[in-house]
């Protein structure tokens, strides 16, 4: 038997080969902005991709993941759990208040709040399961809210409103650069409401920002977390 001369990467060498890729990236950005890569957290957007992809990353040192749908975001976190994983699970999809509740019981942080109906039902959630929940206020930060986040201008009373409820963590912001928009302009903007914040809440560290198309501008900004899927796990059959 002869071996190809070009045998296809696994699934596994592929998924190496993608975060290894952007960890380099990550380092380099950090190196370039003067920041200690130890401040940032990659989580790896797993939707679409099946459980085999979670337990392929924890294999590779991977122990943040997202998913923005709670259905299937529920369904991977109990097969991960099945196979003995217990990454953190980071929800960051536009969060339906009858869905909360479920997330909840699963979500090491919960990076969409983005109004006051969600922190009842999230706070139930977080009863249930005896722990506190860690909740980011996503900010539209062009103002359009039809795509998930809160407007800039409500970000200090929904904040107050996360952290006067029990339960529920007020852990920072979150936003996804506007469609179009100079992402570094962006982030820019997310860093000032930021560092306003900080001054009532000054435990809420974290600052959710940067995808795969615009890490490095994130980065410069003072993200502490970055979402990024495609880039270490290809690209998605179906856009969302
Ligand atoms: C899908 C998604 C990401 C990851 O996007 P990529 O471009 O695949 O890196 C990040 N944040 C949110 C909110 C997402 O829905």
């Amino acid at each position: 038997m002869t071996e190809p001369d070009h045998p296809q990467p696994t699934r596994s060498e592929q998924i190496a080969a993608g975060l290894d890729a952007v960890r380099h990236r990550i380092a380099r950005a950090c190196s370039d902005a003067g920041r200690d890569p130890g401040e940032v957290t990659l989580i790896v957007v797993t939707k679409t991709y099946p459980v085999s992809d979670v337990v392929r990353l924890a294999a590779l040192g991977v122990l943040d993941v997202g998913e923005n749908r709670e259905q299937e975001a529920s369904a991977t976190a109990s097969a991960a759990a099945e196979a003995g994983l217990a990454p953190r699970w980071h929800f960051l999809g536009r969060l339906q208040s009858n869905k909360a509740r479920s997330v909840a019981g699963f979500a090491h942080l919960v990076h969409s709040v983005d109004r006051p109906s969600l922190l009842a039902p999230l706070a139930r959630g977080a009863a249930e399961r005896g722990a506190p929940l860690g909740c980011l206020v996503q900010v539209s930060l062009d103002g359009d809210t039809h795509r998930g986040g809160t407007a800039p201008e409500d970000v200090p009373a929904l904040a107050a409103a996360v952290a006067g409820t029990a339960g529920l963590h007020l852990a920072g912001v979150m936003a996804v650069a506007p469609l179009g928009a100079d992402p570094d302009r962006a982030f820019a903007r997310l860093a000032a409401l930021h560092e306003r914040l900080l001054r009532d809440h000054p435990d809420a560290v974290v600052r959710s920002a940067g995808m795969s198309g615009d890490l490095e501008a994130a980065v410069r900004e003072g993200a502490t977390h970055l979402r990024v899927g495609t880039a270490v796990l290809g690209s998605r059959a179906s856009l969302r």
